[in-house]
């Protein structure tokens, strides 16, 4: 439980409180009085983290609610901050940057050359999601992904997961300095954030769910398969017994027959509305929820690319991060932008995830969803 005293230690002094460690695994706390009030602690409180508390601790542990009490002192704070990386020495460019290039694009439909490399800093926008799926169970969970706003690639995955390694083990906060902010240039507007966000959240979200939604279909399976075969066994019986009474007469076997074709009909109502309740008490919902943000500013050498494509060529950028030596994966102008496959379009040279100049369902056209994104330019199918 270090990870929780080390929390709480950092906070409470940050309310201006005076705080000591104490064995084993404890705090004493010397508290000002509205902290003494949100947390309702006496003036001298003293901590404990660990199944073995110090004498007279309160204990404090991730159950119960001390969480939302810290919540509710920390506020709004710390929901966003800015940070520049600091590189600890001289750290050489790659040798061969084609060779690296090469590796880090697949472009099946046009060739890249590499046209500048120069190292500078970028901005680069880390964003943290909280979402809850709830069904039958419920899961909650944390997706973390990012921008570079200086080349527009995607910043997640493996790559992230190094950034952000990287980011935990290096102990001084650095403040963006004025030249930094400069050369990194301007931040992504508000919309462009949104737009971008929307959908690579979706995809982490589902990704990070699929383990929960696959143990969820399969008790779904389960229960349906248990409910009709109870009333799949309830109703033969009944139809066994009435094709008994079918040569039957007399007002008796009539009374008979009309009992079970009234009970059949009793288990398939209920089997229906058995159904329903299964759907109901397996309908899920998820909710997402902007947890926290940072701008980091990053050093990197930079690589401008000319991409060719038949007659037409354009530029694009790509960078590489000395603090992890990775480089990012390609830009992509329509898709998830994750993975390094993109292709080109013909007219705009687009670069897009390959589902973006996907044979269209209806007419077999391919057409590129950069250029045309609502619907398909030779028959009008929605996209
Ligand atoms: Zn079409
Ligand atoms: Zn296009």
């Amino acid at each position: 439980m270090g990870a929780l005293r080390d929390f709480v230690a950092d906070m409470l002094e940050s309310e201006g409180a005076a705080i000591e460690p104490v064995e084993p695994d404890g705090l004493e706390v010397l508290a000002s009085e509205p902290l003494r009030a949100a947390m309702g602690w006496p003036e001298f409180a003293r901590l404990g983290f660990a199944a073995t508390l110090p004498l007279g601790a309160i204990p404090i542990g991730l159950e119960g609610d001390w969480l939302d009490r810290f919540g509710a002192l920390l506020g709004e704070r710390g929901r966003f901050a800015e940070r520049q990386l600091v590189v600890a020495g001289n750290i050489a460019a790659p040798s061969d940057p084609q060779r690296l290039l090469d590796r880090a694009l697949d472009l099946p439909n046009a060739i890249c050359r590499l046209h500048d490399a120069k190292p500078t800093w970028t901005r680069c926008l880390l964003l943290a999601f909280r979402y809850t799926a709830i069904s039958d169970e419920k899961r909650e969970g944390l997706v973390w992904l990012g921008f570079n706003q200086g080349t527009g690639a995607v910043i997640d995955g493996d790559f992230l997961r190094r950034l952000r390694t990287h980011l935990a083990g290096a102990v001084d906060w650095q403040v963006p300095e004025p030249d930094t902010r400069r050369v990194a240039g301007v931040a992504w507007d508000a919309a462009t954030v949104t737009a971008r966000v929307e959908r690579l959240v979706e995809h982490h979200v589902r990704l990070d769910l699929e383990p929960f939604l696959n143990t969820m279909r399969r008790r779904l399976d389960r229960d349906r398969e248990r409910i009709h075969a109870y009333h799949d066994d309830l109703r033969r019986t009944a139809q066994m017994k009435l094709a008994a009474l079918a040569s039957a007469s007399g007002e008796k076997a009539e009374a008979d027959r009309k009992r079970e074709t009234l009970r059949i009909a009793a288990i398939e109502r209920e089997y229906s509305a058995k159904l329903d309740d299964l759907r109901h008490n397996y309908d899920l919902r998820v909710t997402v929820d902007w947890v926290q943000g940072l701008t980091l500013f990053a050093p990197v050498h930079r690589y401008d690319v000319l991409i060719k494509r038949r007659k037409g060529e354009r530029t694009m950028r790509i960078d590489w991060h000395p603090a992890i030596r990775m480089i990012e994966p390609p830009p992509s102008d329509w898709g998830l932008g994750v993975g390094r496959v993109r292709l080109v379009c013909d007219d705009h040279l687009h670069l897009t995830d390959p589902s973006g100049q996907a044979p269209c369902p209806s007419c077999g056209k391919a057409w590129c969803r950069a250029c045309h994104s609502a619907a398909c330019p030779r028959c009008g199918r929605e996209a």
